[in-house]
């Protein structure tokens, strides 16, 4: 096992990894911006050290800062975490290069799934089915309505080297395609630096179901289960659960199945998610993506599975092999997470940084709080809005569900917005007790005829 490790990341991944790693012996090393000395990994880790700048462009993406840090630290290897270089291919192949492990795959499983567009047709090859749409990037207009006879609207725009929901466009028509083509095209490019886009069928009320899979360096994968991600607001997850609602034993073995095909495709090393949109009245599911990286949701799978998916990550890095098969990984639990962002749900989701007056954690059988955040805390502007998550099992859904109604109502945080008081809605939600969702539940509960009031403040 490691000796000494890097973090390149910030916020709860941070704090996440240190802990695993405290459990295991292994010393860390964090890295943090000027806008994050106030942070809480800072104070968790062995050693820290200061990168650059409060924006991500000028410290936690800075490459040769890393490598640098990790020279002057002299550690064995580097935890990505989730965002930031986690998903990049040179970063992972500079790191390879200088003799320091990266914790997550090879750079060539992270290429082979970082490009959307050669992702579908490696998936496509492999035999995973893929969501119908055009075989390669989509160049001009000519190209998009060849592919639109094919398999009719309504169709989604998507950008080859998209995340985090962005650059995508929904089109019902000839004219909205055309828009969305220029639109996602340039979006793409700013973003990404990648122009490419493609086109795939829109799936209508779908639901997002992922599974987790492990992969070690003697080439076994397994799979341990799905998560359920459906509840989203603008394409990006809010909350998580396992098992999906509308999961059953031959479903997750056909999912599952792909999802490890999916894996062997690329050679695939260390803990990774494949993404799947399902159509519960088709009941077929098709592949979106790959995350080649550690989820912000896998404590739902290891609260259900008991496996430490962080542990996981650096035993199969030092070159450990994976000490169980497929048949051992049991599913006796229900789990679920709710994102606690610094956000306002009732206003188009605004981001609220600032400094939190006071904050209560709810605590309790079942009860695990991942954050970063705590009273006093001042959350810079310079990030992504998600202070904390809240996650809770239970021997069945129901308990899961109902442990996670009280667990929100015992949270207080005081002086920011966050987006706790949509969570004890949805938590109250008729449909969503029975399970019944799809990926526009949000949008929908936010624009029934009734408008929602917001809780009172606490
Ligand atoms: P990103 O990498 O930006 O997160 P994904 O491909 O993972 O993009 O998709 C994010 C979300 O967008 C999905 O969870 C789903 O809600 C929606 N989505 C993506 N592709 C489709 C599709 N073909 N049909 C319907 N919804 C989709």
């Amino acid at each position: 096992m490691f000796d000494k490790i890097l973090i390149a990341n910030r916020g709860e991944i941070a704090v996440r990894i240190i802990r695993a790693c405290k459990e295991l012996g292994i010393r860390t090393m964090a890295v943090y911006s000027q806008a994050d000395s106030n942070s809480l990994h800072i104070q968790l880790a062995d050693e820290a050290v200061c990168i650059g700048p409060g924006p991500s462009t000028e410290s936690y993406l800075k490459i040769d800062r890393l490598i640098s840090a990790a020279e002057i630290g002299d550690v064995e290897a580097i935890h990505p975490g989730y965002g930031f270089l986690s998903e990049n291919a040179h970063f992972a192949e500079v790191c390879e290069n200088c003799k320091i492990k990266f914790i997550g795959p090879p750079s060539s499983a992270i290429r082979a799934m970082g490009d959307k567009v050669a992702a579908r047709a490696t998936m496509r090859k492999a035999g995973v089915p893929v969501v119908p749409g055009s075989d390669g990037p989509v160049t001009d207009e000519q190209e998009a309505f060849t592919v639109v006879r094919k398999i009719g609207y309504p169709v989604i725009i998507k950008a080859a080297g998209g995340g985090g929901g962005r650059g995508m466009r929904i089109a019902h028509n000839d004219p909205a395609l055309i828009k969305g083509l220029y639109t996602a095209r340039s979006e793409a490019e700013r973003a990404f630096n990648n122009p490419n886009i493609y086109i795939e069928k829109y799936i209508e009320n779908p639901r997002h179901i992922e599974f987790q899979i492990l992969g070690d360096n003697k080439g076994r994968i397994v799979h341990l289960g799905e998560r359920d991600c459906s509840i989203q607001r603008r394409h990006q997850k809010l909350i998580e659960e396992s098992p999906s609602p509308v999961m059953n034993a031959d479903l997750r073995k056909k999912m599952g199945k792909a999802a490890i095909k999916a894996a062997e495709a690329v050679k695939y090393v260390n803990a990774g998610t494949v993404e799947f949109i399902y159509s519960e009245e088709k009941k077929e599911f098709y592949f979106i993506e790959m995350n080649t990286r550690v989820q912000v949701e896998h404590p739902v799978t290891e609260e259900v599975t008991g496996i430490d998916l962080v542990k996981e990550q650096l035993r199969i890095a030092a070159g450990e092999p994976l000490g169980y098969d497929q048949k051992d990984i049991t599913f006796d639990r229900a789990a679920i997470e709710c994102r606690i962002n610094a956000e306002d749900p009732f206003n188009n989701f605004q981001p609220c940084p600032g400094k939190i007056e006071f904050m209560h954690v709810p605590g309790g059988l079942g009860v695990r709080v991942d954050k970063h955040a705590y009273s006093g805390y001042v959350i810079p502007p310079d990030y992504d809005s998600m202070i904390g998550k809240l996650i809770c099992y239970g021997k069945d859904r129901r308990e899961a569900l109902d442990r996670m109604a009280r667990a929100l109502d015992e949270f207080v945080i005081r002086g920011i917005k966050t987006t706790v008081p949509l969570h004890q809605i949805i938590l109250k939600d008729p449909n969503f007790r029975r399970g019944r969702y799809s990926t526009a539940f949000i949008e929908r509960l936010l624009t029934t005829p009734q408008p929602i009031v917001p809780p009172k403040e606490q």
